[in-house]
């Protein structure tokens, strides 16, 4: 089945917002299947999207809309649907007072121009909104079929997932299966030579690679008869692919590399804490956004200047002044400070430069020093990454440190 995308929203022909929805929805219906042959991106104005409309009908079966279903003037875009694919819009009662409930709950008045929400095409399947009031739909009309979402992109991910997704696959003539096998520390370039065979033969299941901030994920895809069928496939694959990349695989479940740590220190009840320098806090940050890890972590620490290592953590001046505080010598005593503090199980820490300044010929941008303890078990390293930006090189020092962890703990 073919799909186009068509985000409607004049802020996005100013510029003024980036069209994530686009990128969202994309990921989405290529893995449920869809090829997904254009984006068109049109402002609020009813004759121009009638024109992408038609333009998508001509040669796809879906058409994906975001955007313009709220209540104000400008949102126009369900009359317009609704009149491509001939249907009339009906007031629609418990559209009504779903908007009502939405407003109750918030103690505040509905203004006229809500009711505008809760008219809706006839024969549409209704998506009622869980995160805002103005319902998206399903609509059919010979033979084609549009989805219209709102723009704002929580309202939008959310009624995709619990509605519109549920809606394409039952329309989808078989079933996906797919897994997201995460990896870190291999080049998406690595990652698709050490697979370029398996790449290059693929049909079903297919193979593809995604990069993204220093992790690199490989999606196996396979789209059989039956869901079980589709699952021993990719099952099938990616024991092959952990035959070849396994040392690099974090997880088969599509999570970020704090999730899959903070699971595992919970699953094993390992008692953890951080010291950090450059990365500010974002270890902590990273794992404390994962509900659950109270039971485990106890503390983060930001020692930012040389004063701090030496009072919070007892790093001696000597080793500061000797090897710099960028050096491994520091990192593995701020981590040792850091257990004798804390008693953690599991202490951490890191050390580096981040940028645009403060590097040298010696230690240049990028170069930062990590020492992980784990029971009786000390690790630390110096490593060089190659990026003068600074938030790029914070991500990846953490992304670092949390990839140690991991290997550690596993
Ligand atoms: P509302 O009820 O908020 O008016 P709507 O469905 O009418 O919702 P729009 O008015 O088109 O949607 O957009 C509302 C907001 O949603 C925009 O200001 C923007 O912040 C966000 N948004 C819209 N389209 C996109 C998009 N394609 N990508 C990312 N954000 C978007
Ligand atoms: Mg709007």
């Amino acid at each position: 089945m073919k799909a186009a995308i068509i985000s409607v929203g004049t802020e996005l022909l100013f510029g003024q917002i980036t069209n994530t929805n686009s990128v969202f929805l994309s990921q989405q219906l290529n893995l449920l299947g869809f090829d997904v042959l254009y984006h068109y991106t049109v402002g609020d104005n009813p004759g121009r999207l009638r024109k992408m409309l038609e333009t998508a009908f001509a040669d796809c079966d879906l058409a994906v809309t975001t955007g313009g279903l709220g209540p104000t003037q400008d949102d126009l875009t369900k009359e317009v649907v609704a009149s491509v694919l001939c249907d009339e819009i009906v007031f629609d009662k418990e559209a009504l007072e779903r908007i009502e409930r939405v407003f109750a709950k918030l103690h505040r008045e509905m203004s006229e121009n809500n009711l505008k929400q809760a008219y809706l095409p006839s024969r549409a399947a209704i998506f009622y909104n869980n995160a805002g009031t103005a319902p998206g739909f399903a609509l059919e009309g010979g033979g084609k079929t549009a989805i219209c979402l709102p723009g704002p992109p929580r309202e939008m991910t959310m009624m995709f997932e619990l509605q519109a997704k549920p809606y394409l696959e039952s329309k989808s003539d078989g079933s996906i299966f797919y897994r997201m096998v995460c990896t870190f520390g291999l080049g998406e370039s690595a990652l698709e030579t050490a697979l370029l065979d398996l790449i290059d033969g693929q049909t079903d299941p297919t193979l593809a690679t995604y990069a993204k901030d220093g992790e690199c994920a490989l999606r196996v895809a396979s789209k059989r008869k039956t869901a079980e069928e589709a699952r021993q496939a990719v099952d099938g694959m990616t024991r092959l692919v952990m035959e070849r990349i396994g040392d690099y695989v974090y997880s088969c479940d599509d999570e970020g590399l704090n999730e899959a740590v903070a699971k595992k220190l919970i699953e094993k009840n390992i008692s953890v804490s951080c010291v950090e320098s450059c990365t500010g806090g974002l270890f902590a940050e990273m794992l404390t956004k994962v509900p659950g890890v109270s039971a485990v972590f106890d503390r983060g620490i930001v020692t930012y200047s040389n004063r701090a290592k030496v009072e919070e953590l007892g790093v001696s001046e000597k080793t500061l002044e000797k090897f710099g505080a960028v050096s491994v010598e520091t990192a593995i005593e701020m981590a040792r400070g850091l257990k004798e503090k804390t008693g953690s199980r599991l202490c951490v820490s890191v050390t580096g430069i981040a940028g645009p300044g403060g590097g040298s010929l010696e230690k240049p941008v990028g170069t930062f020093c990590v020492c992980a303890i784990f029971d009786d078990q000390e690790e630390a390293r110096e490593i060089r990454q190659r990026d003068i930006d600074r938030n790029v090189n914070r991500n990846y020092f953490m992304l670092y440190m949390m990839h140690m962890v991991y290997k550690m703990i596993s």
